[in-house]
């Protein structure tokens, strides 16, 4: 049973989808494992830290995949790298499928079958899986991390012989998993927190990390969390209300960290121009939704641009800007999903395809896109699939395929877009989860 890794193709990801403390366990479960030269260089894993543990090295991309039943990725593959890939191997990464629909099919004809790990459903025994939260714990630490880097000021209350220097004031927009980790990095550095979220659970959440709840707090925000505890798209006269309350609560911040995103949908823009303009000269807003669009205006996504003194830091793939980290903690989370797809007895590949965590995240499967959630446009379907898989799948509309997205910044989606997360099959889990790793 070979595993494969290669180098990650898609410009500026630095990150690496097995580390060399995951291929040593990989072997452990009766694999091996090939990586491609350089795979970890930039997550400052060497090749020899892998061969010594027990990986081999490949010369060549399509050296390491030769054989392969299982590829380990970081980012969604080009077809064109899997033409060599035996019918039926397994490609393992966050495939990002919404607004790729196209891409998606053209890797089904590829005859690999495409698991997307960002579809994992948020289920107990899956948590160690969880590639959105692992991510997006790091990305919010380096939110906090990327504003003090670019304030001019400290961030804790100083008293020195000199006089008082005050706390800096710290709003946190959106309180999931990276709002969550960036209200904790932002007590620690002893600023003044505050936060707000559509989500009604998240107001016991950012109380307990000890910020403060700022949100309008009405009828529609108490019901406002759909079953997966998950944020919906709010009414217009709700936004209004909520935009009311942020812009005269922008306007005494020093520093702004934005984290809200809704699955499938572009990220919503929550700061205007003029509430960019309501803040003092040096205030630094960070937008951590810069690659799905931004929450921000202004957000020039990759960029960091100031208007009128205010800077505004819109990095994407933050969390491959602590990359050392991320590929550690994506690694681990690939290879809890890759222990459940090998037999521990016999040590063979062994997919129970009935199992939830499979039916969740398998985009591909025998030529065909198979995930209900991805919409392949009749056109793309044929062109791509094989006549016989075809058959199998149900029609699907145009515009939905044009349309879905979850919005990665150059696609933004249009509104019937589908929810980037699998739905009804699989039994969500309980939106009280306590807060982000190492909060407390
Ligand atoms: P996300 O990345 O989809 O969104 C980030 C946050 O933005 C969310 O809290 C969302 O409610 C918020 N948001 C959306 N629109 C907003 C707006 N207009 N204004 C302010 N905030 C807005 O969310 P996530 O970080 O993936 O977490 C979503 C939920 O899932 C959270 O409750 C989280 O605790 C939970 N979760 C559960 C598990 C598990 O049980 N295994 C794992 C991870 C997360």
């Amino acid at each position: 049973m070979k595993i494969a890794i290669v180098r990650e193709r898609t410009e500026g990801e630095t990150r690496v989808a097995a580390t060399p403390e995951t291929v040593a366990k990989l072997i452990g479960l009766g694999a091996s494992v090939t990586i491609e030269r350089g795979a970890g260089e930039l997550a400052r894993f060497p090749d020899a830290d892998y061969k010594a543990a027990g990986a081999e090295i490949a010369a060549s991309a399509d050296a390491a995949l030769r054989g392969a039943e299982i590829i380990l990725t970081v980012r969604r593959p080009a077809p064109a790298l899997l033409r060599g890939v035996a019918r039926g191997a397994l490609v393992i990464g966050a495939m990002d499928p919404y607004g790729n629909e196209g891409e998606v099919a053209a890797l089904a004809a590829t005859g690999a079958t495409v698991v997307a790990m960002e579809f994992m459903p948020r289920i107990t025994r899956a948590q160690v899986m969880d590639i959105l939260s692992s991510q997006a714990n790091l990305a919010g630490y380096q939110g906090v991390i990327d504003a003090a880097a670019n304030f001019d000021r400290a961030f804790p209350m100083m008293m020195t012989a000199a006089g008082t220097i005050r706390p800096a004031k710290v709003f946190v927009m959106g309180a999931g998993v990276a709002g969550l980790q960036a209200i904790a990095t932002a007590k620690r550095l002893g600023a003044v927190v505050s936060a707000n979220d559509v989500r009604p659970a998240a107001k016991e959440q950012v109380e307990s990390l000890g910020g403060k709840f700022v949100a309008v707090e009405d009828e529609e925000f108490k019901q406002a969390e759909t079953a997966g505890g998950y944020a919906k798209e709010m009414s217009v006269a709700y936004k209004e209300k909520q935009a009311a309350l942020t812009a005269s609560h922008i306007a005494k911040q020093d520093i702004v960290i934005t984290t809200a995103l809704i699955p499938g949908r572009p990220a919503p823009k929550l700061i205007s121009k003029a509430m960019v303009e309501s803040m003092l000269p040096g205030s630094v807003i960070v937008d951590l939704a810069a690659e799905r669009g931004g929450n921000v205006e202004l957000t020039q996504p990759g960029k960091i641009v100031a208007h009128k003194g205010v800077t505004i830091v819109g990095y994407t793939n933050v969390p491959g800007r602590l990359a050392t980290s991320a590929s550690q903690l994506y690694a681990r989370n690939l290879l809890a999903f890759v222990e459940t797809l090998i037999d521990k007895q016999s040590k063979a590949f062994a997919v129970n395809w009935d199992d939830e965590l499979v039916k969740a995240t398998v985009l591909t499967r025998d030529g065909a896109v198979v995930h209900p959630n991805i919409k392949v446009a009749e056109a793309v379907k044929s062109a791509a699939q094989p006549k016989a898989a075809a058959a199998t799948r149900k029609p699907a509309a145009k515009k939905e395929a044009a349309a879905a997205g979850a919005a990665p910044a150059k696609k933004p989606a249009a509104k019937k877009a589908s929810p980037s997360r699998p739905g009804p099959a699989v039994k969500p889990a309980a939106a009280k989860k306590p807060a982000a790793k190492g909060t407390k």
